[in-house]
Parts: structure tokens; C-alpha cells; sequence
């Protein structure tokens, strides 16, 4: 209402001032010459609207930064009003672009990528993530269908077919090693965004979980198997069966027993080592009475068959869990005299290390172990000699062991070893594990 009144209020206002001064002049100068003045007046308010109008037109090409024109009455009311427009839409726009831009850097920083395509599937925009999982480059290929540039079939038959919620795993020819989890999200008219995530690594871990669970079955099946063989024939024959025969028959289905009960405490072992909290530096572990233990344990173990020693140089006590100590340094001897012949030669001793440190090492003069053995020798159920291992009470699990309760302290496991010769493994602790003051 205001800006109509405005117009007409000023409009008015100029035609009444016209009137007055024209019959103001009427009985001075005549009818012909106030009738004359009144045009002219006119004339020149047409003048007056036309030019305004023109600045107007000019303004309205460069609102943004030119400044207002300057005009009277009426006009005066429509540039201010005008500019007030203006500024409200710049700011508007400017509010607008912050926020696409920081959408864009926020989708740029994700890990996953995004690509928006269009009800054609061709490329409307693509963010870091998603240029390094699909081999794509953004700049060249935006305005291009996908299914040109990444034309894996599974991918080109997930996208153009039905749409599912399911996720698709695939891995790209681009990249040999990377397995992608792929998902269509449908957005606005029959647009579409690709999401892709780099699942290499729970890929992986879910290979090893059922490779294990496929280890621990086989090495169970084996001994339980053997076990109830014994048991079916002891069932079925134990009459006619010499009372040697089936005391033997008793005694190889004991050893498979205790086999699979070894395997079970190793597997308990592990998790607990897996999942329980770090050990603490609170409890000091005397290395001496540790080490006399595990000495006399080792001359149970090899019962006479080796010549097995002892020397004591190191720190006198480590902070950490003895338990878990225990277990990692016996597997170390155990393993040393398990895998020497008989006549060989076994020698523990616990050192100083550089730097302060401490080390535990194991020398064997038994059968070694070829080079291309070692990186693997602490993954679960590897052997370099299956029979053997098993032959000898191993598990395959003593070096996972080791590995983790050595980590838990750590400290790190070194391997040297030259097959036929014997081999050395030594526990190193960091100088932060010994226990100062001495005990
Ligand atoms: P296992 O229960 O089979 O001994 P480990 O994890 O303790 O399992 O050891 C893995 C493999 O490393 C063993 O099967 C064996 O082949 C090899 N190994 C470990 N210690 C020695 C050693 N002192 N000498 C020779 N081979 C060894």
C-alpha cells in the first residue's frame, strides 16, 4: 500500500502544484499561455520520469556495486527500495556459495568417495575419495557417462541394474589389491549418488578370521578323529583285544587328548593376549628366579638329550606381566629343544642391550630354518615342517605367542637363523622395561 500511495501521493502532488500555477497565471498572462505553461510543465515532468527510467534500465544491468542514482520524489523511493533488494539477494548468494563450499570441502576430507551422476549416468561431480578409488580424474572427466570410463562389468551391472540396498564388493582392474564396497543412493529427479568405501583391510581381516577358524577346525579334527577311532575299536573289540594292545590303544588316544587340550590353551592363551589391556609397568618380575624356572623346565622338556645352558648378565628385573614373560621365553627355549636333534646344543642368556635395554636369546645348534621362513614364522599355524611340529607337541601357535606378549612389553622378537646350522631367537626389551632401582 505504502509504495502505491507514495507514487500516486507524489504523481498527484506534482499535477496540483501544475494546476495552480497555471491558473495563477490565467488572468495574468491569458488562457492560451497558462494552458501553454501547463504542458510545458508536464512535458518536463515526462522528461523528469523518462531519465530515471533510463538510469534505471543502466542500474539494473550492474545493481552490485554501482552506486544508487541520484533522483528525486518517487524515484528516489524506488532505487533505495531497489538496492535494499539487491544487497538482501548478494548476501543471500554469498550465504549460498559459503555453504556449497564447505559441503565441497567436507565431502573432499571424507574417505569415502561420492560421485553424483545424472538420470543418465553421466559424471555431475566427484570428490578426491572417489577419483583415487575409481582411477578417475575429476576435471577430465566430469560431463562423461561412468560406465565409459570405469567398465568393470559387476560395476556397470550393479549401477544400470536394479536397485538393491545390498552393497556391492568388488575389486577394480585399476587397482589390483583394493577391494571397494560400492553403493547407488537415488537422490533428486532420477539422479544418483555413488558411495565407495576402501574395505581392503576388513576384507582382509575377514579372510584371516576364517582361515583361522578353518586352522583351529583342521587341527582339532585331526587328533579327535585319531581319538575317537581308538575309542570305536576299544567299544566294539575290547574283548578279544590282548590287555597290551588296548593299554596302548588307551595311551596313543591320551596323547591325542592332551594334544588337543595343548592346542585349546594355546588358542585361550592368545585371546588373552588379543584382547586384554596391555601389560602394566606396575609389577617388577625378578629375571633370576624367572630364568631358573624356565631352565629347569627346558631339562624336563629335552630329558637328558642336550646339553643345555644358562648365563645370567642381564638386569635384574623387568617391569611387566610374569606370566606372560614366562610363556614367551619358554616357548623360546621350548621351541630350541623341540627342533634340535638330540646331542645338540641349547644356550639361554639374558644380556644388557644398547641403549639400556635387555636381551633374552636362545641359541640352538638344531635343524634351522631356511630365510624365506622368517617373516612368516609368527602367523598362527605357520610351520616350516608340519609333521615335525606335530611330531613334537607344537601347535603352530608358540611364535603368536611370543610375538604378542613380547609386543605388549615392547619389545621385539629377532630371528637369525642358518638351516643346518641352528638358529637364534632373542627377546630385546627397551630400556623403559627395566626395572630401576635394582631389587
Ligand atoms: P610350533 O608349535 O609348530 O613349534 P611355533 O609358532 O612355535 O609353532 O613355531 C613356528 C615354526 O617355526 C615351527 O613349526 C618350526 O618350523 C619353526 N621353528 C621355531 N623355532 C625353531 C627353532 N628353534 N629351530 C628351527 N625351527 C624353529
Amino acid at each position: 500500500m505504502r509504495p502505491a500511495r507514495y507514487v500516486w501521493g507524489g504523481f498527484g502532488g506534482a499535477l496540483i502544484a501544475f494546476l495552480v500555477v497555471a491558473l495563477a497565471c490565467w488572468p495574468l498572462f491569458g488562457a492560451t499561455a497558462a494552458l501553454l505553461l501547463f504542458v510545458a510543465l508536464l512535458g518536463a515532468l515526462f522528461f523528469y520520469h523518462l531519465r530515471s527510467l533510463k538510469k534505471l534500465v543502466l542500474w539494473t544491468r550492474e545493481p552490485i556495486g554501482t552506486p544508487l542514482p541520484q533522483a528525486f520524489g518517487v524515484w528516489d523511493y524506488v532505487f533505495a527500495d531497489l538496492s535494499r533488494h539487491a544487497r538482501r539477494s548478494l548476501n543471500q548468494r554469498d550465504r549460498l556459495a559459503q555453504a556449497l563450499a564447505r559441503f565441497r570441502e567436507a565431502t573432499s576430507a571424507m574417505p569415502s568417495g561420492v560421485i553424483l551422476l545424472s538420470a543418465e549416468n553421466f559424471i555431475e561431480w566427484i570428490n578426491p575419495a572417489a577419483e583415487l578409488h575409481f582411477g578417475l580424474d575429476g576435471e577430465r572427466d566430469t560431463g562423461k557417462p561412468i560406465t565409459n570410463l570405469v567398465r568393470q562389468p559387476d560395476f556397470v551391472a550393479y549401477l544400470t541394474g536394479e536397485r538393491t540396498a545390498e552393497p556391492l564388493t568388488c575389486r577394480l582392474a585399476r587397482h589390483a589389491g583394493m577391494v571397494l564396497s560400492i553403493q547407488i543412493v537415488p537422490f533428486g529427479e532420477e539422479q544418483s549418488m555413488v558411495l565407495s568405501r576402501d574395505v581392503t583391510q576388513f576384507e582382509k581381516l575377514e579372510t584371516m578370521r576364517r582361515d583361522f577358524v578353518a586352522n583351529v577346525s583342521h587341527e582339532l579334527k585331526t587328533p579327535l578323529t585319531v581319538v575317537s577311532g581308538f575309542l570305536e575299536t576299544l567299544d566294539e573289540m575290547l574283548d578279544e583285544l590282548p590287555p597290551e594292545e588296548a593299554r596302548r590303544y588307551l595311551r596313543l588316544a591320551t596323547e591325542q587328548a592332551g594334544r588337543m587340550q595343548h592346542l585349546v590353551e594355546d588358542l585361550l592363551e592368545l585371546a588373552a593376549l588379543e584382547t586384554s589391556a596391555a601389560a602394566s609397568y606396575d609389577e617388577t618380575v625378578e629375571m633370576g628366579p624367572l630364568l631358573d624356572t624356565i631352565m629347569n623346565e627346558a631339562l624336563a622338556l629335552s630329558a637328558g638329550r642336550h646339553r643345555i645352558t644358562l648365563e645370567l648378565d642381564g638386569p635384574v628385573g623387568l617391569r611387566g606381566s610374569r606370566k606372560e614373560l614366562h610363556s614367551a621365553l619358554l616357548n623360546l627355549v621350548s621351541n630350541a629343544v623341540r627342533y634340535t636333534p638330540e646331542g645338540g646344543e641349547v644356550r639361554l642368556r639374558w644380556n644388557v642391550a644398547a641403549g639400556g635395554g635387555a636381551r633374552f636369546a636362545v641359541t640352538d645348534t638344531g635343524l634351522g630354518i631356511e630365510p624365506h621362513h622368517l617373516p612368516r614364522l609368527t602367523e598362527r599355524f605357520y610351520r616350516v615342517d608340519r609333521g615335525r611340529s606335530r611330531e613334537s607337541g607344537g601347535t603352530g601357535l608358540g611364535l603368536a605367542i611370543v610375538k604378542h606378549a613380547l609386543s605388549r612389553h615392547q619389545a621385539s622378537l629377532q630371528i637369525e637363523s642358518t638351516p643346518a646350522v641352528g638358529s637364534t631367537f632373542s627377546a630385546v626389551f627397551p630400556a623403559e622395561r627395566v626395572a630401576r632401582p635394582v631389587l
